[in-house]
């Protein structure tokens, strides 16, 4: 259903000419995919960053004609700014795989204003605690003092709703931006808020990429210090698309312990170097067993395997969770161990594995003065 609406968006808007090109928007290229959800339809266009203010009126005709399609209420249209050849981001761009060009996003990667840094979070394979670490992470963030939200980028099996238990669908403001859900004091969008669970099943690249980057770019983050993105599992191409187009501060590498899962973090590891994004660090998830009974701890996963891992490619080693029920339990029951459990040993844990991303972040970020001789 969706689809259709979409396709019926983009026959419209190819009555839409692009002022002194003599040709529609569509058929220039120009339109981002369409995303239609309740009604409301998303998309952006292309135009070179020095006409966009002048190109406001095209915004707004572009609006008013998807909106005029029967079925969508409300659209958000944004302008994006053109891509330059030999940018950066062109370049990253022609690093995708062959298979990815099949519909080409024309899309800059940008900073988002008021964000202050976005902070990836990652695995080469699902199961590793990847979202669990992601939400104790964003809401250590908060502890430590930060400004702090997090992003659900698992389209596929959206679980922040569930691990931050929020319920609900988020509300459009002034028909624009779309107004985050919010859960212990933290700003939290999932695409599990916007479509029911399976319907993004059948979505292909294209479509989850542009959905992606309307729940980024469109959604009323407000000033944050850190945005904490929870990227889908693996390393596909949605997930190389986001590093790219996300202007990532960093990236932090989930891994358990095992062999196995670390030959998969590598290949993750392998994919931010490819695109350039700074990688800040491991963290080794399920690392140890903590007894239920009698709270000894148990090396029965291969501990350490992380870190090990983390100093062979040179990464920083950002610390270890071990394999505890309390974490699984209050994981599972939307209340994550950072907030429930604020005085525990995993907390803390937590809030030292975030003072260690942001010190690296902040390193990063460090201006660094060229040094100027005179001859
Ligand atoms: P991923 O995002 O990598 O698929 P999840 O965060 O959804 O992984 O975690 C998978 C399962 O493992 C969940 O049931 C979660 O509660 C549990 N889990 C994650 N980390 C731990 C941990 N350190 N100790 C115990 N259970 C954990």
């Amino acid at each position: 259903m969706s689809a259709e609406l979409s396709a019926r968006v983009i026959d419209k808007l190819k009555t839409l000419q692009m002022p002194g090109a003599g040709k529609d928007v569509v058929s220039l290229g120009l339109v981002s995919d369409v995303f239609v959800s309740q009604g409301k339809a998303y998309f952006s266009i292309s135009v070179p960053s020095e006409a966009a203010s002048s190109l406001e009126p095209l915004r707004e005709e572009a609006a008013r004609l998807a909106s005029s399609v029967p079925g969508i209420e409300a659209a958000t249209v944004v302008l994006t700014a053109d891509r330059k050849a030999g940018s950066p981001a062109a370049a990253a761009q022609s690093q995708r795989p062959a298979h990815a060009h099949a519909q080409p996003r024309p899309v800059a990667k940008q900073a988002i204003p008021g964000i202050g840094a976005i902070v990836a979070v990652a695995s080469g394979k699902g199961g590793v605690g990847k979202s669990t670490t992601a939400v104790n992470l964003a809401l250590a963030f908060q502890a430590n003092g930060l400004r702090a939200a997090v992003l659900d980028a698992d389209i596929y099996g959206p679980s922040l709703p569930r691990l931050m238990k929020i319920a609900g669908r988020p509300q459009q403001i002034d028909g624009k931006l779309i107004r985050p859900m919010e859960n212990y004091g933290m700003k939290v969008m999932s695409m599990g808020f916007l479509v029911d669970e399976g319907t993004a099943m059948i979505w292909r690249g294209p479509m989850i990429q542009s959905a992606l980057l309307q729940m980024l770019r469109e959604v009323a983050w407000g000033d944050l210090d850190v945005l904490v993105i929870d990227m889908p599992p693996g390393t596909g191409d949605v997930q190389l698309t986001l590093a790219q187009q996300a202007a990532l501060a960093g990236a932090v590498i989930v891994s358990t312990p095992q062999d196995l899962a670390l030959i998969d973090a590598r290949k993750a590891v392998n994919m931010f170097n490819k695109v350039e994004v700074p990688i800040l660090g491991i963290v080794e998830n399920m690392s140890y067993f903590v007894c239920p009974n009698c709270g000894t701890s148990h090396d029965i996963f291969g501990h350490g395997g992380a870190k090990a891992e983390a100093q062979k490619i040179g990464a920083p080693f950002l610390g270890e969770i071990p394999l505890d029920m309390e974490i699984r339990l209050n994981s599972d029951a939307g209340t994550p161990v950072v907030v429930s459990h604020s005085d525990g040993p995993h907390a803390k844990a937590y809030r030292e594995i975030a003072r260690r991303v942001w010190e690296g972040i902040e390193g990063r970020a460090a201006p660094v003065f060229p040094e100027i001789t005179f001859e």
